[in-house]
């Protein structure tokens, strides 16, 4: 499946969907959840980091 990356336009290919998961954008870096629509399609979303935890 070939979702496409909201911030560079940027084609992301993803082997099993899973509406939550982190994806990570191969041309700007960025990372993108994955949710699903009102209609039940799935769309990236950049993922916001809130808050300073950047303990991992
Ligand atoms: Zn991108």
């Amino acid at each position: 499946m070939k979702l496409k990356c909201p911030e560079c336009d940027g084609d992301i290919n993803v082997k099993d969907v899973v509406e939550g998961e982190i994806l990570t954008c191969d041309d700007c870096g960025v990372e993108l959840e994955v949710k699903k629509n009102s209609k039940g399609n799935i769309e990236l979303k950049v993922a916001e980091s809130e808050g300073e935890d950047w303990g991992e």
